[in-house]
């Protein structure tokens, strides 16, 4: 996809770096960390969002998630953390191209969500 910065990033145009990589998924800092770690996961194919996903994508996603803790724990967030996927509009995505927040550190994350 031209245009699309992770798709970019996963092309090795615009650089990132490479927390963790294998064939399929990419996990790379988040350029505005929210929490001391705040890593992004990226599947390397073009998938516009989780709203776009679908059995075909099973293993794909699995793989994303299946990887947290070990990225998570690398980055110095071993005793947990949240995983956060923002889908459209109403999910706040501001990227359209998949993508996993690992959020962590040292301290409790705090509400998963602020009340309205
Ligand atoms: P979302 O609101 O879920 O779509 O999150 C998009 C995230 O991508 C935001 O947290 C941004 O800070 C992050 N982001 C945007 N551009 C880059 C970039 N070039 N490298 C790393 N993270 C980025
Ligand atoms: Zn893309």
């Amino acid at each position: 996809m031209e245009d699309c910065i992770f798709c970019k990033i996963a092309a090795g145009d615009i650089p990132a770096t490479r927390v963790y990589e294998d064939e399929y998924i990419l996990a790379f800092p988040d350029i505005q960390p929210q929490r001391p770690v705040h890593i992004l996961v990226i599947p390397k194919r073009h998938i516009p969002s989780l709203a776009h996903a679908g059995p075909g994508d099973q293993a794909l996603l699995g793989r994303m998630l299946a990887v947290a803790h070990r990225i998570a724990a690398d980055q110095g967030s071993p005793d947990g953390f949240r995983v956060i996927v923002n889908t459209g509009e109403i999910g706040g995505q501001e990227v359209m191209h998949l993508h996993m927040h690992i959020v962590g550190g040292q301290d409790p994350i705090g509400p998963m969500l602020k009340h309205q």
